[in-house]
């Protein structure tokens, strides 16, 4: 098996599990080393074709792997040849959880610089303009809106976004306490 390694991390298999999900993960979690085709795979690990197709299918949207097609001289049948590219993992999950800490810290400033308004019967919450445009009632069902409370919302999402700032070994912005414009 390839890739040993990376995929004794959990944090891998879990990246992994979540793109090809539990049918595809037999195949995902043990490439082997080398140029494969989908039968031998559907063989060795005692897998549908289809599925065994899906999984790779998903892994080379990915950029996890690639195929070269062979045709057969006298048959003419196509033959896919997979290679399973898993260098680029930690690469492109560090990307990840940098795009997911900017959209963090992104939506913390937006909860930071807004009041927000909430119809208890409902569940919407409303910003304080568009609260306001509906004179603090709600317009679904006609009840008071009332102020609330998000602290326990960016409390949530600064404890999020320290984690992934230690992970990702970065600085992350500090908590913005009001409208300040970046
Ligand atoms: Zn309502």
């Amino acid at each position: 098996m390839a890739f040993e390694e990376l995929l004794n991390d959990p944090v891998i298999q879990k990246y992994l599990h979540e793109l090809v999900g539990p049918t595809g993960m037999p195949v995902a979690a043990a490439p082997p080393d080398g140029e494969v085709t989908d039968e031998e795979l559907a063989e060795e690990l005692g897998l549908e074709l289809n599925d065994v197709r899906r999984a790779l299918f998903i892994l080379y949207e990915n950029d996890l792997a690639s195929y070269r097609r062979l045709r057969d001289e006298d048959s003419g049948w196509l033959t896919y040849l997979w290679t399973f590219e898993y260098e680029s993992i930690p690469e492109q999950l560090e990307s990840e959880m940098r795009r997911l800490l900017e959209a963090l810290e992104q939506r913390r400033r937006y909860e930071n610089e807004n009041e927000f308004y909430l119809c208890g019967q409902c569940q919407i919450r409303f910003e304080f303009g568009e609260a306001m445009e509906f004179g603090f009632e709600c317009p679904q069902c006609g009840s008071q809106l009332e102020t609330m409370d998000n602290d326990r919302l960016i409390d949530a999402m600064e404890m999020r976004i320290e984690e992934l700032g230690d992970e990702l070994n970065v600085d992350t912005e500090p908590d913005i306490d009001g409208a300040i414009d970046a």
